[in-house]
């Protein structure tokens, strides 16, 4: 490994920019060729000036500014490409406001070096973060762990990480348009190490996410990674049908009691009901086979071979 990018998303980020610029620099030890590449995603304040500004002073800077919002995700996948493009052999992705020491550059480094082609990270403990946003991640972790059958997410694991080439080259060939890094992290497999560290505060400014957004974001990880509207119609057809099993058998024994004439209208009603339950459930079904024809995500992704090409 000789070159190492570091991918930095920034939105409004004109309070943090230049303090993140003086930790991380301490940071880019020897032997590595190391670029540092910013990704302005449509800030309305100083951040794309500053960032020309550190372009002009440090060769190694480098910057991709978006024309407007696109999301973290989008700012993420954009950083990764142009690690590729200038022929980086890894890239590590970390936030602007210092809430990703770059301290632990040498031991993700070293891990990789011992054979891991993903380092991620994690919080130690949630000391100093919000109680009911650690509550709410929780109990995300263990829904979308029931809902997508995936009990192997990294819980609680913070975008910052180092990937290798491989990873990269296969995190970028799953093109979904909606992203959800961490559940493409777990679906491209690999060698993979968890670093764990202390939770620190924000240098400057403020979050960019609210709890509405983080919100979407959740369901958006569960929507792109399971069938999840294929339970709709199942569960509400598995509960007709037990409506249906009652009103008959109440209905032979309430007849043979006390002559009650048999409930027509409710069973007709219960069975149309079925009908629609069923016929949704295969609607859903064939949207996601579209949908996953759609995605085209990659049939194998290869981490090594000795085929020979030969002509
Ligand atoms: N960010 C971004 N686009 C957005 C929101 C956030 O590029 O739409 C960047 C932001 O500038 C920061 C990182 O993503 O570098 C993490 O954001 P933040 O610190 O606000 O999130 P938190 O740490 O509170 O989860
Ligand atoms: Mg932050």
């Amino acid at each position: 490994m000789e070159r190492i990018a570091v991918i930095v998303p920034c939105f409004n980020e004109e309070d943090t920019i230049n303090v993140y610029y003086n930790e991380v620099i301490k940071y880019l030890r020897e032997p590595y060729d190391w670029r540092i590449i910013f990704v302005n995603d449509g800030s309305k304040d100083k951040t794309l000036e500053l960032m020309r500004e550190l372009a002009k002073k440090d060769s190694r800077v480098q910057y991709i500014s978006f024309s407007r919002n696109f999301g973290k995700e989008a700012a993420m996948y954009a950083g990764l490409e142009a690690s590729l493009k200038t022929n980086c052999d890894a890239a590590i992705i970390m936030d602007v406001d210092l809430q990703d020491p770059p301290s632990l550059f040498d031991e993700m480094i070293k891990a990789h070096d011992e054979g891991y082609n993903l380092v991620y990270t994690k919080h130690k403990n949630r000391h100093g973060a919000n109680p009911f946003k650690a509550f709410c991640s929780l109990s995300f972790y263990k829904v979308y762990a029931f809902i997508t059958k995936d009990k192997e997410m990294a819980k609680g694991a913070r975008d910052f990480c180092l990937l290798d080439k491989k990873v990269v080259e296969a995190f970028l060939q799953i093109k979904d348009f909606e992203r959800f890094t961490k559940g493409i992290y777990h679906y491209v497999g690999f060698n993979k190490k968890c670093i764990e560290f202390e939770y620190a505060e924000r240098v400057a400014g403020t979050t960019k996410w609210s709890f509405k957004k983080l919100f979407h974001y959740a369901l958006l990880g569960i929507r792109e990674f399971s069938r999840f509207y294929e339970y709709i119609p199942k569960v509400l057809g598995l509960l007709t049908f037990l409506l249906l099993g009652y009103d008959v058998i109440s209905g032979i024994i309430l007849y043979n009691m006390y002559n009650t004439p048999f409930p027509w209208d409710h069973i007709r009603f219960d069975v149309f009901m079925l009908a629609i339950f069923i016929t949704l459930f295969y609607i859903c079904r064939l949207v996601y086979d579209v949908r996953i024809q759609a995605q085209h995500r990659p049939i194998y992704i290869e981490e090594e071979s000795n085929i020979k090409y030969d002509k």
